[in-house]
């Protein structure tokens, strides 16, 4: 190459949000699609990025093609602003989308990119959720068929995963799908709800955010709308149950950090095998576990 050539500079560039303007008003037409009916897997042409599929290759571009100049985005993986994974997304959005704000706080962001988990603190009508999904049907546990499976979503036939949760049932007293748990949105459709756990299921009914779920590799966008019915599958004498981190003793565990006894633990084991029986707790949300803290620091600054 001529070492005098320049690249002309808006070739050199990136277009705002990285996807070209056709790619962002598809992804947005079916983002319109899902919205409208609720739990639907919307097929859409999904991008390739500048990364591997199962990066939250999905909730990227769901992401790039809502965010404009004046939206604050906060990223978080497994609940955390500092992962390896959040870290690069968050990089990324903010070398395409020049002008954006970030930030780690929950109340502050008017998009949250996750994976693995919604914030602890409620969201907000002004708030949307975008959720990263690796598998987005939960009728492939049973039917590996795609057209099949189209035809059961359809008609609301979702028996088969009733006879999986039920001979969870009969094996182990109770069913033991811990993420990823089958859930009925509005009536009708029963969605993966990506690998959130349990005890995040019951965020999504009546939820006043959007809930948005990009699946980039299986190429599906769908949508919990505001104020949707969300209901995971369970039967009428078996209520649907939630992590509750308690002991032997029925105490529930406190997060070693900041002692918050209303959040989901993650459960952290010393690397030394010595101490191992010291395992403990600590809060999955960063940022709530920094409030809390926060807050603690407050109320024994004011006593002091
Ligand atoms: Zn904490």
């Amino acid at each position: 190459m001529n070492p005098d050539y320049e690249l002309p500079l808006d070739e050199a560039a990136y277009s705002f949000g990285f996807l070209d303007e056709y790619a962002k008003r598809e992804v947005r037409r079916c983002i319109l699609k899902a919205i409208s009916i609720p739990g639907y897997q919307t097929p859409y042409a999904s991008r390739e990025m500048p990364m591997g599929r199962g990066f939250g290759t999905g909730g990227l571009q769901v992401t790039l093609s809502l965010i404009g100049q004046n939206d604050v985005l906060k990223v978080i993986d497994q609940g955390s602003d500092d992962s390896v994974n959040a870290v690069s997304l968050r990089q990324f959005v903010e070398l395409t989308c020049p002008g954006i704000d970030t930030t780690e706080s929950t109340v502050d962001a008017t998009l949250i990119q996750s994976r693995h988990r919604i914030p602890e603190k409620a969201l907000t009508e002004d708030q949307v959720l975008v959720l990263q999904v690796p598998y987005p049907d939960p009728l492939v546990l049973v039917e590996p068929s795609e057209a099949r499976r189209k035809v059961m979503h359809g008609e609301g036939d979702y028996s088969r995963i009733l006879t999986k949760l039920y001979e969870d049932l009969v094996h182990f007293d109770e069913i033991t799908i811990s993420h990823r748990y089958p859930t009925r949105i509005n009536g009708h459709y029963v969605i993966d709800p990506s690998p959130i756990p349990r005890y995040d299921v019951p965020q999504l009914h009546q939820s006043k955010a959007l809930v948005l779920l990009g699946a980039g590799r299986e190429k599906k966008i769908y949508a919990v709308p505001p104020y949707t019915q969300a209901e995971p599958l369970v039967f009428d004498d078996v209520p649907f149950r939630i992590e509750d981190f308690t002991n032997a003793q029925g105490q529930r565990y406190a997060c070693v950090r900041c002692g918050a006894v209303d959040s989901y633990l993650d459960e952290i084991m010393p690397a030394d095998s010595q101490e191992r029986a010291q395992k403990f707790w600590q809060c999955s949300d960063s940022d709530y576990c920094n409030q809390q803290l926060a807050q603690h620091k407050l109320l024994a600054g004011e006593a002091a």
